[in-house]
């Protein structure tokens, strides 16, 4: 019943200000220009321009005509604008901040107004009318003053850039993530994208240090870094995005021929000293679970065709739904799905994230077919040292020029050294948990050098959660049962470990741990 009494109100209502307004001049104030709209398609880009109308800015529909296949009537009647595209139209009255596109109203910040002989719509009309008349995507950013039209790659990528004692680092927020290739040129680093055009925001870049300048150069998919007198060397790291629609972090630490490098990892604060009692109550926050290889690089293969980076993906997701849903707490995976991420990086976004707790998760294999059972590893930096200063160490080290090689693998190597006897009791719970519900080898906990562990700044752990060169435990890796007695035994692991962590209990010293490092 109350509806009909509604009705006339909202009629009165529509009726009114078409009525009042009709009857206003649409003839706007001499229009100042504003800087251009930058139109983005297969077929190249173009400056669209744009003009104020108070604080709105307007374009001409006689520029979009062209653009986006569009005829423009005006109805003299109506004292509006008929703007057609193929069978479909959309309706403009002046005075009106509204437009009737193919039947539907949308609003529009401010109506259309003459401008001598043109008709000025609102930018918005790009992305609110146009865009749902029009057969391609049409896509109206703003804040980067872009249109892009059609299904191309145009990610976002905001750079920032900051002193690090002698070094910069320059960092790029990437959205969507985004391949890319880094390259040296003469006294430029050039960092193409894999895609059509950039939406970017570059900051101004000192000329005092290694990196002068930051500009976007041709083809406008590659950023260059302008190098100073002073460069010396660079290296990339990449932190993978920590949700599919978050952006992804490409760090290029540029440092300068007499310094040496600062720790190049985000988040890692290896000359630091400890951080003092008291300052944050302990706990387990965040936690990184990393799925062992993915993407181009398999890992190890079973006799039945089964490879280790679909297991450790598998068992890598069912632990985060058991930690997140009992414990509630932040658990971000290294790889997300089956993608190539080098084993620094892995560790990189481990560091970056602030994590407490590290686990990777592999599966064995062995030339011969019986071995069989779990196992969990620690690091060993005895060995890390030894083999640092060997060249299989190196080759697994991110891409870094110039000569400052013996230092970085020493503070990388520092980061787990002070975490290893909690990585050690850690290593030692999974063990007891595992062992429970599954068969383990012979010697269930070890430490080894393991390149993924060495730059990890928290406890971190390794788990061979079986052997796939065996027949048995290749078929028992990839039931979901299996996979979930050993998600389960992991999570109960972390379970006690996070009380021990939060009770501040004394954890004994891992049986081979060196000495603390003396920070230099
Ligand atoms: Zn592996």
């Amino acid at each position: 019943m109350r509806r009909h009494r509604l009705v006339p109100v909202v009629v009165a209502l529509l009726i009114v200000p078409l009525w009042a307004e009709v009857s206003l001049p649409a003839q706007a104030p001499p229009a100042r220009s504003a800087p251009p709209l930058t139109l983005v398609s297969a077929e190249g880009r173009r400056p669209l321009a744009v003009v104020l109308s108070g604080a709105q800015e307007m374009v001409a529909l006689d520029d979009l005509a062209p653009v986006f296949g569009l005829t423009i009537r005006e109805d003299t009647v109506a004292r509006g604008v008929v703007v057609s595209h193929k069978d479909k139209t959309i309706v403009l009255t002046a005075g009106q901040g509204l437009a009737s596109v193919a039947g539907r109203l949308v609003s529009l910040p401010a109506p259309l107004v003459r401008d001598g002989r043109r008709w000025l719509v609102p930018v918005e009309f790009i992305s609110r009318a146009v865009a749902l008349v029009y057969e391609a995507k049409v896509d109206l950013r703003r804040s980067s003053r872009l249109v892009v039209i059609g299904d191309l790659r145009v990610p976002r990528i905001v750079a920032r850039q900051e002193p690090l004692g002698n070094q910069v680092r320059v960092t790029f927020e990437i959205t969507p993530k985004t391949g890319h290739a880094v390259v040296s040129q003469q006294n430029r680093l050039l960092v193409r994208f894999e895609s059509d055009f950039l939406d970017v925001t570059l900051p101004a870049a000192s000329v005092q240090g290694p990196v002068q300048a930051l500009h976007l150069v041709d083809p406008a998919t590659t950023i260059a870094l302008e190098l100073g007198p002073s460069y010396g060397s660079y290296r990339t790291t990449v932190v993978p995005a920590d949700s599919p629609q978050g952006p992804m972090r490409l760090v290029i630490d540029v440092m300068t021929t007499a310094a040496p490098p600062q720790p190049a990892q985000p988040g890692q604060r290896q000359e630091a000293p400890l951080p003092p009692a008291g300052a944050a109550p302990p706990g387990i926050r965040t936690i990184v679970i990393d799925p062992g290889h993915g993407g181009e690089e398999t890992g190890a293969r079973g006799p039945a065709g089964i490879v280790e980076k679909d297991v450790t993906l598998s068992v890598a997701r069912r632990l985060k739904a058991l930690v997140e849903s009992k414990l509630g707490l932040r658990v971000l995976l290294t790889r997300e799905g089956d993608e190539t991420i080098g084993l620094d990086d892995r560790a990189v976004a481990a560091n970056s994230n602030k994590a407490d707790l590290f686990i990777s998760l592999h599966a064995n294999a062995a030339l011969r077919r019986n071995p069989k059972g779990a196992e969990v590893f620690y690091l060993s930096t005895e060995r890390v040292t030894s083999e640092a200063r060997g060249s299989a160490a190196r080759q697994e080290l991110p891409a870094l020029g110039g000569g400052n090689r013996e230092i970085e693998i020493i503070l990388w190597e520092m980061a787990q050294t002070r975490h290893l006897a909690q990585s050690a009791a850690f290593a030692e719970l999974i063990e007891e948990e595992l062992s429970s519900r599954l068969k383990m080898t012979a010697r269930p906990v070890q430490q080894a050098p393991f390149r993924v562990l060495v730059g990890t700044n928290m406890p971190a752990v390794l788990v061979e959660m079986g052997f796939l060169s065996n027949p048995d435990e290749e078929k028992q890796l990839t039931s979901s049962e299996y996979q979930n007695v050993v998600a389960q035994a992991i999570f109960e692991a972390l379970v006690r470990f996070r009380s021990q962590v939060e009770r501040g209990e004394q954890v004994r010293q891992a049986p081979s741990a060196p000495p603390p490092p003396s920070w230099p």
